[in-house]
């Protein structure tokens, strides 16, 4: 099964191009939904977790204890990494088990906001990165979730720059007001379409 992997830095756009593919009939994995969803049912990911902050991390009725982790990893990025070494081996697994539950598909994707961060485009066939400048992105995201910019940047400030990704990425869309968006999925869908029938 061709995997293809869909990122993009904060706002971009990532999960409004991956409701497009989904529109087309491809399924979707959502890393971020899988990492929340594991956190409270991989039993590795839950001993692991236990193991590095304690039993505390757990509410007693097994809900994970947000913000006793939020606390622990929010201002200090060595114990943040080591959240993520934790979490990224359980997305890893959830999709793997996902991948070998379909059989009807021409191509899955992957949407992963850490897919490069986190090595798993090296799990895909082909990586796909959504584009938009940091000033658009910001105004969509204040927008969106009623956060200030300074919280914006400093989400940004913890993924790679955009421009690093642009180097590590096979594919790009560009979600601004440069290009139509819609033309710009069906094109790369009938190139993963032809891929996929290599
Ligand atoms: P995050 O990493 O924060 O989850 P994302 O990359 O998944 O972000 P989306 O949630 O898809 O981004 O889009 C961010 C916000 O911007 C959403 O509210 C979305 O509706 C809006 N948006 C996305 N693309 C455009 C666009 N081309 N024009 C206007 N608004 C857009």
């Amino acid at each position: 099964m061709l995997k293809i992997g869909i990122t993009g830095n904060i706002g971009s756009g990532k999960t409004m191009v991956s409701k497009l593919f989904e529109l087309l009939g491809i399924p979707v994995f959502y890393a971020d939904v899988a990492a929340k969803d594991a956190m409270v049912t991989d039993a590795v990911l839950i001993a692991g977790v236990k193991e590095a902050f304690s039993n505390e991390a757990y509410l007693p009725d097994g809900a994970l204890n947000r913000k006793y982790i939020a606390n622990i990893v929010f201002n200090d990025d060595a114990q943040l990494a080591r959240l993520n070494a934790l979490t990224h081996p359980a997305v890893f697994r959830a999709f793997d088990a996902w991948v070998a539950g379909i059989k009807d598909a021409p191509y899955v994707i992957k949407e992963a906001a850490l897919l490069f961060e986190s090595t798993s485009y090296k799990m895909c066939d082909y990586s796909l990165l959504v584009t938009a400048p940091l000033k658009e992105r910001i105004a969509r995201v204040t927008k969106r979730d009623g956060i200030t910019r300074e919280q914006v940047e400093a989400r940004e400030a913890k993924q790679f720059t955009e421009d690093k990704k642009r180097q590590l990425t096979d594919y790009l869309i560009a979600n601004d007001e440069t290009e139509l968006l819609i033309p710009q999925v069906l094109n790369l869908h009938q190139k993963f379409l032809q891929l996929a029938t290599r």
